[in-house]
């Protein structure tokens, strides 16, 4: 097995250094080496200035195999990192006419512009012996070379073209470089936090090597990713099935699914393959569950509508919720995230309907703890009902709600039993 790469990618922007714009760019290269198997030791982020940008490269250059870089590679004054790179590896610039009659095109045909301002021709300097990646979304190309034993890419900052470079000319390109190749599965996990699915995983992590196993925290879910490099790719899968298995085994059900984008994602499928319908009521969530549904292409095959209704009067008004129900139990209460459920399934004429009403906080109501949140899921038999705490704030809250909400469905589609107290509250 050869010896795992390293990567250090530099971020080039002082908007980047100000706070005005986030280093999305880093954050996607990073998901995309970690899918080569290409550690990434560091992230650093340097202003517009060449002699900061040259002390970065002399450090990146003593602790990574690879360099990547991110902006500062347009027409204006401040663009630098090319002229920085070039001279920092003592090469030449050399000017290439067919990336200047690229550019020309592109001014014409896209921008809808006769004639580019001279400036840009300046992009069309590259440095000597290098792999030039063209730009097809955009003006400035980027571009790779190898210089004392440092392989050195160069990628444009706007992030759709830095993205899209990224996957279509830097990752064959550093693919070429290993001669094994990474798979990896991912398991997605809600309703246990990262600490508890690690300590329920521990041993198993430290003994594999080869696939290896990670668990990624996301918001109020864990994704374990097996990854397994082999000379093929069939090999490296074969070698990731048994440690899938066993994940299965301990995990059981509260893993929603495999290689899939999200339990939404996952519930829409699920509605579909069962030709389902489905509507909302919300109070605390206001509309993230509609949201997250409809966020999903093909969503309108099987979500009829929802309703928004974070007033008691409008519960009433707009959903019928009875007004004795919230006087006798109190607006947040399972009675009246049931027929919030049950209210909207007729409304909307759907199969089945969530909801939620809660007390998101920071304030309190002098009755219910704060953060506390009841959800209901309305089906054709019965009603189910759900009470949680998540205890981390409004945000957390809320979209924990959601989750636990969309979990549901996810387990009365999938003939799980619908309530779990995942977190023994
Ligand atoms: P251009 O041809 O647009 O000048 P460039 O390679 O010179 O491309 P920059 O000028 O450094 O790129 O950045 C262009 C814009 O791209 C910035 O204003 C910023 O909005 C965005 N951008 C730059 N770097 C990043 C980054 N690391 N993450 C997210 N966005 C970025």
């Amino acid at each position: 097995m050869s010896k795992s790469l390293t990567a250090e990618i530099i971020s080039v922007g002082t908007e980047l250094l100000l706070g005005n714009t986030t280093n999305t760019d880093a954050r996607d290269i990073s998901v995309y080496l970690s899918e080569l198997g290409i550690n990434v030791y560091y992230h650093t982020v340097v202003g517009d200035n060449p002699e900061r940008l040259t002390k970065a490269v002399e450090i990146a250059r003593s602790r990574a195999d690879i360099i990547i870089t991110t902006g500062g590679l347009g027409p204006t004054c401040d663009d630098l990192t090319k002229q920085v790179l070039a001279k920092a590896f003592d090469l030449e610039m050399c000017y290439h006419e067919e990336l200047a009659e690229e550019m020309r095109r592109y001014f014409k045909e896209i921008i809808g512009v006769e004639h580019m301002t001279e400036n840009n021709l300046q992009q069309a300097y590259l440095p000597a012996g290098c792999t030039v990646f063209h730009n097809e979304w955009g003006t400035a190309p980027g571009c790779a070379f190898e210089a004392e034993g440092v392989r050195v890419i160069m990628l444009p900052g706007p992030p759709r073209e830095c993205n899209a470079m990224f996957k279509n000319c830097a990752m064959p390109y550093l693919s070429a470089l290993s001669d094994e190749v990474i798979f990896s599965h991912s398991l997605h996990i809600f309703g246990r936090g990262e600490s508890d699915v690690e300590a329920m995983l521990r041993d198993m992590m430290n003994e594999l090597k080869n696939p290896t196993l990670a668990p990624y925290a996301k918001e109020g879910e864990v994704m374990l990713r097996v990854t397994a490099k082999a000379a093929t790719e069939e090999e490296a899968e074969k070698l990731t099935l048994p440690v899938v298995e066993r994940l299965r085994a301990v995990l059981g059900d509260i893993i929603y699914g495999m290689d899939v984008k999200s339990l939404e994602g996952v519930v829409l499928e699920l509605l579909k393959e069962k030709h389902m319908t489905i509507s909302t009521a919300e109070s605390c969530t206001g509309g993230f569950i509609a949201k997250r549904i409809t966020d999903l292409r093909g969503a309108s095959e099987v979500f009829m509508g929802g309703a928004v209704t974070y007033s008691s009067e409008s519960k009433t008004a707009v959903l019928g919720v009875k007004r004795e129900t919230i006087e006798r139990y109190g607006v947040i209460s399972g009675e009246v995230a049931k027929e919030m459920a049950e209210n909207a399934r007729r409304v909307f004429g759907t199969d089945i309907a969530v909801s939620t009403t809660g007390l998101s906080g920071p304030d309190g109501d002098g009755i219910n703890r704060v953060g506390t949140v009841y959800i209901a899921l309305a089906t054709p038999d019965k009603v189910f009902v759900q009470m949680e705490n998540s205890g981390f704030g409004r945000a957390r809250s809320r979209t924990m709600a959601t989750n636990l909400a969309l979990d549901m469905v996810r387990r009365y589609l999938t003939g799980l039993p619908v309530v779990v107290d995942y977190f023994g509250r």
